[in-house]
């Protein structure tokens, strides 16, 4: 569709993704109406706005598709199961998301895509990858799922080589005729599965990111579940399927050896079967998930052509995001790590297998997770465990059926100074050598407004013991 003229787009949902899509295309000429369910302060702000420029909004009215229409544009977190997109397939309309029509507007023109996506480390493997990107001299940006938007990237006055793309799932579901350069699935664990319908279609839709890959589909050789994806992705003649893995790597793989990263995918002297890439230690933070994000995220820069100093120096040059297994202080010998981010059990499992002894902080939404395969996994390391948040009572009940030894400070309040209370009840647990974890496997809207929010509570907490 690239004549925009007189065609009748609905954009469904307002927002971060919506308002720019209305405006995008209403410049292109497109007759626009935005629908979206709520109907608040925000919202009439943002449509008071589009309402100027002469675009149609219609507040508290997300279900009713607008007469006319010949292409819905949704925003990624809309659930596929709306009676919106029932009628769009009952009247033949397409329904694209962001991602798409940045891919449709100028997607392939703008740059080759790097895309990543997985349940856990999406933000950290694609800044890494920025970062090696930079490192070799390219021009690029960490985009999508990640705060710059894609059509922002893909239309704005910037020239970028190539972009670096984190993907929710949400946005592949809503992604058909995307096709990036080379991709990759870091991991794949129940996730978000309300929203998709089941782990299968959950799947599914991460392994959109795979097809039409021109030269490499990256995988995860330690899940299966990725490797899966890729042998049923359809992909570009020559596209190859190249597995990271923490071990040694086998040909067509990039690995670990003797505390180095080793490329024997993508290797450019002909008289050798492996090329060195970077040691452990340039990894930041060296924990074994993170490091299989670098490997990953070096696999994309090599399947690009970077060279192997380029990821060295890029992977040296990598700091993380905030509230990602961020150390925070060391008090009395003991380590307090903040990983607010981990908001499900996948991500403080790997946490948790970061670190030896462990008092570990835990607890908040649960979003219908179960608690017994983490707490069983983790159990020998766990000194001890404080319990915060609404669903507590399900990691108690699993710490008592696979860790009944380990001593649990249940914290029945939910005020702003809870957090103080969990971290001085971990200190009092903890002995020298060990680390004070925060991984609370759990959302933490029931005690704080965002994940950024319950980091900053248990930094502040420490800073408050070591004052
Ligand atoms: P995402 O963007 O996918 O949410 P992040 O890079 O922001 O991922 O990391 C979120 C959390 O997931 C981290 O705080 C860490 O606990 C965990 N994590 C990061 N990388 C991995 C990984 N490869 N496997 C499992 N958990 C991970």
């Amino acid at each position: 569709m690239t004549d925009w003229q007189g065609k009748r787009v609905t954009v469904a949902g307002l927002g971060v993704s919506g308002v720019p899509a209305a405006k995008v295309l209403h410049e292109r000429g497109a007759l626009v109406t935005v629908v979206n369910d709520g109907d608040d302060e925000r919202a009439r702000a943002q449509a008071a706005e589009l309402e100027a420029l002469g675009i149609t909004v219609r507040l508290g009215d997300g279900a009713t598709l607008p007469p006319g229409t010949e292409l819905i544009v949704t925003a990624p977190g809309w659930k596929p199961d709306k009676p919106l997109f029932a009628a769009a397939h009952e009247a033949g309309v397409p329904v694209w998301g962001d991602v798409e029509l940045a891919w449709r507007l100028r997607g392939p023109d703008a740059a080759p895509w790097l895309a990543v996506t997985g349940t856990n480390g999406k933000t950290t493997t694609v800044q890494m990858l920025a970062s090696i990107l930079k490192a070799a001299g390219l021009r690029t940006a960490a985009v999508g799922n990640i705060g710059v938007s894609l059509l922002d990237a893909v239309l704005g006055e910037e020239h970028y080589d190539v972009l670096a793309v984190e993907l929710s799932s949400y946005q592949l579901h809503w992604a058909p005729s995307l096709r990036a350069h080379s991709a990759a699935v870091l991991n794949l664990a129940p996730d978000h599965l309300d929203w998709h319908g089941s782990m299968e279609a959950y799947a599914a839709d991460k392994g959109r990111v795979y097809e039409g890959n021109r030269v490499a589909c990256v995988y995860n050789v330690a899940d299966k579940a990725t490797e899966d994806l890729v042998r049923a992705a359809d992909v570009e003649e020559g596209c190859r399927a190249v597995g990271f893995t923490l071990g040694a790597p086998a040909p067509s793989q990039l690995g670990v050896v003797d505390g180095i990263l080793v490329d024997r995918a993508f290797v450019e002297d002909r008289q050798k079967n492996a090329q060195e890439l970077a040691e452990v230690s340039d990894v930041n933070p060296p924990a074994p998930h993170n490091i299989a994000n670098a490997l990953a995220a070096a696999a994309l820069a090599r399947a690009f052509g970077v060279p192997a100093a380029a990821v060295r120096d890029g992977l040296r040059a990598f700091t993380p995001d905030a509230h990602r297994i961020a150390h925070v202080a060391d008090i009395d010998q003991v380590a307090y790590i903040d990983d607010s981010k981990a908001t499900n059990t996948h991500a403080a499992q790997a946490s948790l297998a970061a670190y030896e002894s462990i008092v570990w902080i835990a607890g908040g939404l649960a979003k219908g997770a179960t608690f017994d395969e983490l707490v069983a996994g983790a159990a020998k390391r766990l000194r001890g465990v404080v319990l915060i948040g609404a669903d507590r009572a399900l990691i108690r009940e699993a710490l008592a059926r696979h860790a009944p030894e380990v001593p649990v400070v249940d914290l029945d309040r939910t005020d702003t100074g809870a957090m103080l209370q969990a971290v001085q009840e971990a200190q009092r647990l903890a002995a020298a050598g060990d680390t004070v974890l925060l991984a609370p496997a759990c959302a933490s809207m029931d005690m704080f407004t965002n994940y950024n929010q319950r980091g900053d509570a248990f930094a502040e907490a420490v800073r408050e013991l070591g004052a």
